[in-house]
């Protein structure tokens, strides 16, 4: 079994901080914090999961599961598969209801692969 390497080298706190940008239809509270991806039916935590970056800047989270290709909608709380969580407004004021772009992050991140929107 081979696999790819697509994760780029981001430090914890800079992975965290796109996640939670990212993923706007749950908290992550840290790294390992766990997901069930309904799409593949499997688990993962905050560390596996894929960070692709786009010349525009942006970044796109996607399931570290080989050929899925699902997003953060598609993502779960363990345990609790297909039930809606409402996201707590009040943990999301303290970010804007924006998603925030790490400025200068991908200045020194390069990934080995970029993919074109
Ligand atoms: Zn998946």
């Amino acid at each position: 079994m081979r696999r790819r390497e697509m994760n780029v080298h981001l430090k914890s706190e800079e992975r965290l901080s796109i996640l939670r940008a990212e993923d706007q239809f749950r908290r992550w509270n840290s790294l390992d914090d766990e997901r069930f991806c309904i799409v593949c039916e499997k688990k993962f935590n905050g560390r596996q999961i894929e960070i692709r970056s786009f010349t525009n800047g942006k970044h796109q989270l996607h399931c570290p599961t080989e050929a899925c290709r699902s997003g953060p909608h598609q993502w779960v709380y363990p345990g609790t598969p297909l039930v809606s969580d409402i996201v707590d407004p009040d943990w999301w004021g303290a970010a804007g209801s924006e998603p925030q772009k790490l400025s200068g992050l991908s200045d020194q991140t390069q990934f080995q692969r970029q993919d074109q929107v």
